[in-house]
């Protein structure tokens, strides 16, 4: 009996079944449906440290850490500690609090922002800081990169038109072509196409928005030339231009190092966004910048924005808490046992004789199922050239043998300060036979 067909009968198949009745296509984010693995996607039921349980009982790795928030693994007692203590005292007040200071100032802390404004998602903040740039700039068009997800934003679902310089069309119906003629889309790393693209609308270009090192096509490094990181082009290019250098620090902050991918490269950007572990797995993200910039939102400026849970008590204790546990030691840690995953990964592929390139900035790492004839991934269109079939055996090996991975090739991996070496043994036993299998899809 095949993996596959063992799943039918389990509580996950069950649960799933029941779920497609009720939510479209059973899941409320689409990369959790496992699509692009095949297969039926484990219902979790809890989960501790390391370690996801599904329904049937399942114990699994957890290298998805909830798409990156669980900084600190699940369950940490103190986070919880802190989110119950806030439960008790209400769980919305519509009103300020000094908690919510204390996690601006904890963020202003930390990044090179010196005011934040608190939302409750990562599509959320950037939405707002697009609406921001505008105000500010009185310019429409945004500059995007093809790879880079910002969250489900209308003007960010845009795929790149047919040259370098023309303007996107829309990545999904629902996006009007109104919205996406204002979005140019380019390819990463790619600086000619950058310089064109403001060559070309550089008075209309209100921002530009990159995550500051990609990894949502997979893990992709902005890249070097003649000594200069690609962010630092960005920012000057943008500041040549009267326009914006917006970093989406949703991903990397936090995570990659206590300060993001600022504290890898120090590119100080106009206008910043945050999520996921600033949550700690609660909804909670933020947008940021010098407070001349943050100043034209409501209610001191113009630009408008707002939010009835914004700031939310209990959403705030968990990020808090969460930022003020990531001490060194913990980033060590993570950094650590990326690195062993990544050269134990390496070394089970190759022996195997998968081809494969692993890319990494700072400890978020991810493994692309290329070509023998790819050395590096640099962008997009490169990162499209995996051969999926074979992430797909990789991943369902690896979850025969009580590993979740990301169930989608274009992903990351993260890790967390729980993952112990009982935890990183488990995955580093599973990798031969995932290599063979990966070998043979
Ligand atoms: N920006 C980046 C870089 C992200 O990775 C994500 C989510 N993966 C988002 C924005 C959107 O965040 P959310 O899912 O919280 O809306």
């Amino acid at each position: 009996m095949t993996a596959l067909q063992q799943a039918a009968d389990t509580a996950s198949a069950a649960a799933f079944a029941r779920a497609q009745q009720v939510i479209p296509g059973g899941v409320n984010s689409p990369v959790r449906a496992f699509r692009s693995v095949g297969g039926t996607p484990r219902f979790i039921a809890r989960a501790q440290g390391p370690y996801l349980y599904d329904l049937d009982g399942h114990e699994l790795v957890d290298l998805i850490c909830s798409w990156g928030p669980m900084l600190l693994g699940h369950a940490h007692p103190e986070v919880i500690g802190a989110v119950t203590a806030a439960a008790q005292h209400g769980t919305s007040y519509g009103a300020p609090t000094t908690a919510e200071v204390d996690l601006a100032a904890a963020i202003v802390e930390r990044t090179p922002v010196e005011m934040v404004r608190l939302v409750n998602s990562g599509t959320e903040a950037t939405m707002s800081v697009l609406r921001l740039a505008r105000g500010i700039t009185g310019r429409d068009k945004i500059v995007k990169f093809a790879g880079c997800y910002h969250g489900h934003v209308d003007a960010l679902l845009a795929s790149a038109g047919s040259g370098v310089a023309t303007l996107a069309i829309p990545g999904t119906p629902g996006v009007t072509e109104a919205t996406t003629a204002d979005t140019i889309v380019v390819e990463y790393n790619d600086r000619a196409a950058v310089r064109e693209a403001f060559a070309t609308y550089g008075d209309q270009i209100a921002c530009l928005i990159s995550e500051a090192a990609c990894g949502n096509m997979g893990v992709v490094p902005p890249g070097e030339e003649d000594g200069v990181g690609f962010n630092r082009f960005l920012a000057d290019l943008c500041h040549e231009h009267g326009a914006l250098f917006i970093s989406d620090e949703v991903m990397t902050g936090f995570r990659v190092t206590a300060s993001g991918q600022f504290g890898i490269d120090g590119v100080e950007p106009d206008l910043m966004t945050f999520g996921k572990v600033m949550g700690g797995g609660f909804p909670a993200a933020a947008f940021g910048g010098r407070a001349e910039l943050m100043h034209s939102l409501a209610p001191v400026g113009g630009v408008y924005q707002a939010g009835t849970l914004s700031g939310n008590p209990v959403a705030t204790a968990a990020g808090l808490t969460t930022l003020r546990l990531a001490t060194p030691e913990v980033y060590a840690h993570v950094d650590r046992a990326a690195a062993l995953l990544q050269r134990e990964v390496a070394a089970a592929l190759s022996a195997a004789g998968v081809p494969h390139v692993i890319q990494a900035a700072g400890n978020l790492f991810s493994v692309f199922f290329v070509g023998e004839d790819v050395d590096a991934v640099a962008d997009y269109a490169t990162a499209s050239t995996q051969v999926t079939t074979r992430y797909a055996a990789f991943f369902h090996s690896m979850l025969d043998s009580g590993v979740y991975l990301p169930p989608s090739a274009y992903e990351g991996w993260f890790l967390s300060s729980a993952h112990d070496d009982a935890a990183l043994d488990r995955v580093v036993s599973a990798l031969p036979a995932a290599a063979a299998a990966a070998a043979g899809a």
